[in-house]
């Protein structure tokens, strides 16, 4: 009498952030069937242990290589690209119909004839959740609610996929290991969701049209804009908050005397309140700008003492960037005709090698920003210094 088969589907990874969905097909073969010992070890795979699963599956796959194979299986995987052009509903049907159609190939001796029309099959069952109709067979499934049936066939072709999806995150997790993949099996979790902070973070396995996913990839890209040569930043910061996600960063550690220094900030705040522009104000660190610039009192601007003192403010901002996580970072110093934009870009493009930032090589001298700025202090009644702010620049 022909061998009819119970044909299960079932699919591992739809609700993921991240990687393929792998489906699995499966059947036992009729004529001679996994041992009774094996078939009572199998349960629904959320009711065991990672380590249960593992063993459970590479029986069936030792099963699956015998000359007279006791359990048939195959696996297709479709990748985060198809699922993000045709959603994930329409890639796990396709997930599943590969993954039936091979299986149907492996146990057909006329690979040319529908299998079905052949009459071996006695059914093919699916979660009722993926109702497909497969056009290659004129049979239509039959969808189960697969928590209620209690089928070892389900269970096994559960176990099978959900096995292998875990077993290539092992291989992602090594290759993305800020991800925590192996904790979190590619669902959300706090560590995940903390981790997508910015788009860059996205990586090529991830779902882009997954809404968490999108979110990232739609927000604007974060910037931490170092404030100096106050009142001249102004116009940066009309400009660039519409393009960033912008936050300023007040360092301007050396400004003399400490009553101008006050001054100079009450102003930025002023500006950073009229603009809603969030801002954080480093340290007054005068006595650290003393100690690097000894011996170069008496430079003229631009030259030596300057740099030291653009080293310091640039380091300053990297570190705060880093330590907010904010990877696009810049600075007003090139704004200032006085100010070398060359050795600051030089000096800048050393940092965010060490610290992997990136830099927005602008030069804030174009596009008349300084004489815009100058607008906006006089229509605002901003306050404007007239000197650079260290006390040599004063003398
Ligand atoms: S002149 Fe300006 S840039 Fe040069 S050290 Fe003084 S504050 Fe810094």
């Amino acid at each position: 009498m022909q061998k009819k088969y119970k044909i299960w589907i079932d699919e591992a990874g739809r609700g993921p952030w991240l990687g393929p969905v792998v489906a699995c097909a499966l059947t036992f073969n009729p004529g001679n069937l996994p041992s009774k010992e094996l078939l009572s070890k199998i349960n629904d795979s959320k009711k065991l242990s990672e380590k249960k699963r593992e063993e459970i599956f590479e029986e069936l796959v030792k099963l699956s290589l015998w000359k007279n194979p006791r359990v048939y299986f195959w696996v297709w995987i479709v990748d985060n690209y198809l699922i993000d052009q045709v959603n994930i509903k329409k890639a796990n049907k396709e997930a599943m119909r590969r993954a039936l159609v091979e299986l149907l190939r492996k146990i057909n001796p006329h690979p040319r004839i529908l299998p079905n029309k052949e009459g071996i099959i006695d059914s093919i069952l699916i979660d009722w959740n993926d109702n497909y109709i497969f056009d290659e067979l004129d049979k239509k499934p039959v969808y189960v609610i697969w928590w209620d049936a209690k089928i070892i066939e389900i269970w096994a072709a559960s176990i099978i996929a959900k096995v292998f999806r875990d077993k290539l995150i092992i291989t992602y997790a090594s290759i993305y290991p800020d991800l925590s993949l192996e904790n979190h099996k590619w669902y959300w979790t706090k560590k995940h969701s903390d981790y997508l902070t910015w788009k860059n973070k996205v990586t090529w396995i991830h779902r882009i049209t997954y809404k968490p996913v999108k979110k990232v990839l739609e927000q604007k890209e974060k910037l931490l804009l170092h404030i100096c040569c106050w009142p001249d930043s102004t116009i940066p910061i009309v400009d660039l908050k519409d393009k960033y996600d912008l936050t300023c960063f007040w360092y301007d550690p050396n400004i003399h005397p400490k009553k101008e220094y006050d001054k100079r900030l009450k102003a930025f705040k002023k500006v950073c309140e009229i603009e809603q522009v969030p801002y954080i104000i480093g340290e007054y660190d005068i006595e650290n700008f003393f100690t690097n610039t000894k011996w170069l009192e008496n430079c003229p601007e631009r030259w030596e003492r300057c740099e030291k003192c653009y080293d310091m403010r640039l380091t300053r901002t990297s570190i705060e960037a880093k330590k907010l996580e904010i990877q696009y970072w810049t600075t007003t110093l090139t704004i200032s005709p006085h100010k070398d934009e060359k050795k600051i870009f030089t000096l800048w493009e050393k940092l965010n090698l060490k610290d992997s930032l990136e830099f927005l090589k602008l030069d804030f001298k174009k596009n008349d920003w300084f004489k815009r700025s100058i607008e906006y202090t006089k229509k605002n009644k901003i306050y404007r210094q007239d000197y650079c702010g260290c006390v040599y620049s004063k003398n």
